[in-house]
C-alpha cells in the first residue's frame, strides 16, 4: 500500500518534470551544436567580414600570447632534462639550438604584445611560434652526430607537441592543414634520420600523427564556428540581420581613430564619412492596424531596402526598435543628403506587403550630418537625432540635414 503510494507520487513527479520540460520548447535556431553546416566560413577566412576578422585578430593574440609564454617557459626547463641525460659532447648541440630558440620565442611574444589589431602580424607570429620549435628540432636532427639521436628524451614529441598545439589556435582548416602537413614532413624527415621511415614503427608514428591533425582541425572547426556564432550574436540584430547598436557604436569609434590617423596623409585630407537616423513614419500605427508580427516583417523589409540601396563597406545598424543608422563612408555632407533622398523615395516606393499580400504604405524621416575627428563619438548620432526630430515636425516623410552642416 505504501509502497505504490510512493511509486505513484514518483511517477507524477516524472510527469510533472517532462511537463516542464515540454512547456519551455528550444528557441528557434537556438542549437547547443555547432555542426559542419558552417564548413564554408571555417575552411578560410576569404568569407569573414573585415570586422570579424579584428575580432579573430585579437583573439588569436590572446593564444600566441598563452602559448609563447608556456613555450618559452618549457624551453630552459627542458635544458635541466637534457643536462641530466645527455652525454656532455651532445649536450653543447642541443644547448645553442635552445637559447637561439628562447630568444626567438621571446621575440614573438614581443611582436605579438605590440601588434594590437594588425591581422597579418599575429597571423605570423602564430605561424612562428610553431616554426621555432620546428626549426629547432631539424636543428638538432641535422646537427647531431649519427648514432646520438636514441640519446634524446622527448625530441621525438615535437612534431606531436605542435601538431596537437594547432587546436589551441582558432586556425581556418586550411591555415591548419598547411602547418600539419608542413609538420608531417618534419615526422618524416626525422625517420629518415633515425632510419625508422618505412619500418612498422615509423608507419604507426605517422598515423598517430595524421590522427592527431584530423582531431586538431576538427577543434579548429567548432572553436572557429562557436567564435563565428558568438560574434554574430553580440554584434547583430536578431530580427533584421543588420549590426546592432553596439557594434555600430564600436564601428563609429574606429572610422574617427582612422579618419584622424590619415589626415594629412594626402592633400585632399581625411576620407569624410556621413551619419544618416532613419525612423519610421507612425510605426505604432502599423503595428496597430496591421498586428505586430507583420510590423516586425515591415522591419526586415525595411532592413533589405537599405541594404539594397548602401555599398558593402557602408555600416548598416538597428540602432533601437524602428530607427536606423547608415554610417556613409567617403561621402561628406552634400553628398550623404542626396543617398538620403534616394533611401527616403526607394522605401515610399517599395511594396511593403502584409501576409494576405495587401500593401502597406511606409514612409521614413531621416537626419543626416556628416561626423566630425574631434567629436566624442555620441555627438554625432546625436546631432543626426536632432535632424531627424525636425524631419518629423516638418511633416514626416522627408530628410533633413543636421543644423551645423547646413546642405
Ligand atoms: P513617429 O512617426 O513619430 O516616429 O511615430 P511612431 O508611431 O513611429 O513612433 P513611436 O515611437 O510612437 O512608436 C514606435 C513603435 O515601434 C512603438 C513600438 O511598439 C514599435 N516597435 C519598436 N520595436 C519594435 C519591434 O521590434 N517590432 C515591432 N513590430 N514594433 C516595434
Ligand atoms: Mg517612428
Ligand atoms: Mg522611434
Amino acid at each position: 500500500m505504501v509502497f505504490s503510494k510512493l511509486k505513484e507520487a514518483r511517477n507524477s513527479e516524472r510527469r510533472s518534470r517532462r511537463l516542464d520540460l515540454l512547456a519551455e520548447p528550444p528557441e528557434a535556431g537556438h542549437e547547443l551544436f555547432v555542426g559542419f553546416s558552417s564548413l564554408r566560413d571555417t575552411l578560410s577566412s576569404r568569407h569573414h567580414s573585415r570586422d570579424f576578422a579584428f575580432a579573430h585578430a585579437r583573439y588569436l593574440r590572446s593564444r600566441v600570447l598563452a602559448l609563447g609564454i608556456i613555450f618559452a617557459i618549457l624551453s630552459p626547463l627542458w635544458i635541466v632534462v637534457d643536462a641530466l641525460v645527455l652525454p656532455t659532447a651532445v649536450l653543447k648541440y642541443t644547448l645553442i639550438g635552445r637559447v637561439v630558440l628562447m630568444l626567438g620565442l621571446v621575440a614573438v611574444l614581443l611582436l605579438a604584445l605590440f601588434s594590437q589589431e594588425r591581422i597579418r602580424r599575429i597571423r605570423f607570429c602564430a605561424g612562428m611560434l610553431l616554426a621555432l620549435p620546428a626549426a629547432f628540432y631539424t636543428l638538432v636532427l641535422v646537427m647531431l652526430p649519427p648514432g646520438e639521436l636514441h640519446n634524446l628524451v622527448g625530441y621525438g614529441f615535437i612534431p606531436f607537441l605542435l601538431v596537437a598545439s594547432l587546436s589551441v589556435f582558432p586556425f581556418t582548416l586550411l591555415e591548419s592543414l598547411f602547418a600539419g602537413i608542413a609538420l608531417l614532413a618534419l615526422q618524416v624527415f626525422s625517420q629518415v634520420v633515425d632510419g625508422s621511415w618505412l619500418t612498422g614503427h615509423g608507419a604507426e608514428a605517422f598515423w598517430l600523427l595524421s590522427s592527431l591533425l584530423a582531431v586538431a582541425m576538427a577543434a579548429n572547426h567548432f572553436q572557429l564556428s562557436l567564435l563565428l556564432r558568438l560574434y554574430r550574436q553580440a554584434t547583430h540584430d536578431p530580427l533584421t540581420g543588420l549590426f546592432n547598436r553596439g557594434a555600430l557604436e564600436v564601428h563609429l569609434a574606429k572610422i574617427q581613430a582612422w579618419q584622424r590617423d590619415t589626415e594629412g596623409l594626402d592633400s585632399a585630407g581625411s576620407v569624410p564619412c556621413s551619419l544618416l537616423m532613419l525612423d519610421l513614419d507612425n510605426f505604432k500605427q502599423i503595428n496597430d492596424t496591421f498586428g505586430h508580427s507583420v510590423g516586425d516583417g515591415v522591419l526586415s523589409q525595411f532592413a533589405d531596402v537599405l541594404i539594397r540601396q548602401t555599398r558593402k563597406h557602408d555600416c548598416t545598424a538597428r540602432y533601437g526598435g524602428e530607427e536606423f543608422v547608415v554610417l556613409l563612408l567617403g561621402s561628406g555632407q552634400a553628398r550623404a543628403m542626396e543617398i538620403a533622398e534616394r533611401i527616403r523615395f526607394a522605401v515610399e516606393a517599395f511594396e511593403f506587403l502584409d501576409r494576405n499580400r495587401r500593401r502597406i504604405p511606409v514612409t521614413t524621416s531621416i537626419g543626416v550630418t556628416q561626423l566630425m575627428q574631434d567629436e566624442p563619438a555620441q555627438e554625432a548620432p546625436k546631432r543626426a537625432d536632432e535632424a531627424l526630430y525636425r524631419a518629423k515636425h516638418a511633416g514626416r516623410n522627408r530628410v533633413m540635414p543636421a543644423e551645423s552642416f547646413p546642405a
